[in-house]
């Protein structure tokens, strides 16, 4: 730890992406004669909880964790739309297929948040600003769904923008900028600082990062516990926790840059049979199977196109290698390549443990 903070700490480049009303947006998605309306998704009216509210029903005062029975008098036409779990999953998984376009450094927090590394990333592009963007183009035009973005150079920073611009909208905070807006931010909006924690502060008197910051390590530390070290750093913009990836295998795939770029498809096939023979090792050695089968082809000027096919039963060796080839001629390929991929997704194996209640805002109090 202490050799750590000798050497002068890279700059990281981080993103929080967060949907915008997720669950209630993939209702109105799905259910046309929905949108614009007030809508909530969770238990009825005699006794459930809101899950998630749409845009029109936040106008009514309505937000999640709030009883459903409360939003319905809030709002006489509100509709309420059942949780559909396993749709909203198989977005999340959407979603997440994006981060990894960029980065494997992507810790989800719910089926709708996570934060990204992306100071080294796989477009090979500079700016988190420009990522950010590009991710939530991607998003919508894969799910047709919003999402809103912060980017700065924390986890913590990174979530606190996400919600400045929301919805639809993005948000920098830049190294030299963090401690004034953090200065001006109310205490209640820092993330990590739960309701009670702001109501304690706030009793303190202290309202603002700015009243929060005149108080020393000791006594934040009398007042808060451990958690006081964490107030006193973040006020400060000082965040050191990493993006932590955890991130289940969730497919099998082998890839190759070449020293010198691909022109014809003759070239192209036999330099994607060796690969095809590393995922096929690859499949042995683990036994895990795979429905679809997935070509990665990125061109000499880096940008990437992925085609894949699913096939109703987990095809053998001579079929993952038939349809590797059938998605390389499927369409022209316009301009040199530079590396080539091949994977097999949809395992046989569960492909990720999510839990659906993280959805539901719960106070994050310190670390
Ligand atoms: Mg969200």
């Amino acid at each position: 730890m202490e050799a750590k903070e000798q050497e002068t700490p890279k700059i990281r480049k981080i993103i929080h992406v967060d949907m915008d009303a997720f669950y209630a947006s993939v209702e109105q998605l799905d259910h046309p004669e929905w949108r614009g309306k007030p809508l909530v998704v969770g238990g009825n009216e005699a006794r459930g909880v809101v899950a998630a509210a749409s845009y029109e029903a936040r106008k009514f005062g309505i937000h999640s964790a709030m009883s459903s029975a409360l939003a319905a008098k809030k709002c006489p036409n509100l509709i309420f739309a059942k949780p559909r779990f396993e749709r909203y999953k198989e977005i999340s998984l959407q979603i997440r297929e994006i981060f990894y376009e960029y980065t494997d450094l992507v810790e989800p927090l719910s089926l709708d948040e996570a934060f990204l590394d992306v100071t080294e990333n796989k477009a090979g592009l500079k700016s988190a600003i420009f990522i950010a963007k590009q991710i939530r183009e991607k998003i919508k035009e894969k799910t047709g769904l919003n999402a809103s973005a912060g980017v700065s150079y924390n986890k913590f920073l990174a979530k606190t923008a996400s919600d400045l611009n929301k919805p639809n909208g993005q948000a920098v905070i830049l190294p030299e900028d963090a401690e004034a807006f953090l200065e001006k931010l109310p205490i209640g909006k820092f993330f990590g600082i739960g309701k009670v924690t702001a109501e304690k502060m706030q009793n303190l008197g202290i309202h603002t990062g700015k009243d929060l910051k005149e108080y020393s390590l000791q006594f934040l530390t009398k007042k808060f516990g451990k958690s006081g070290l964490h107030y006193f750093n973040i006020v400060r913009g000082i965040h050191l926790s990493e993006v932590q990836p955890h991130r289940v295998r969730k497919s099998l795939s082998a890839e190759n840059t070449f020293e010198k770029d691909l022109i014809t498809l003759e070239e192209m096939k036999a330099n994607l049979h060796p690969i095809f023979e590393e995922v096929i090792r690859r499949i042995e050695k683990s036994g895990i199977k795979g429905r679809t089968v997935t070509l990665k082809i990125k061109y000499a000027d880096f940008t990437l196109q992925t085609r894949s096919k699913t096939l109703e039963q987990y095809p053998d060796a001579e079929t993952i290698w038939e349809v590797g080839l059938e998605l390389l001629q499927q369409e022209e390929i316009p301009k040199p390549v530079r590396l080539l991929g091949l994977g097999l997704s949809n395992l046989n194996i569960t492909e990720e443990q999510v839990h659906f209640g993280e959805q539901l805002k719960i106070p994050f109090e310190g670390k």
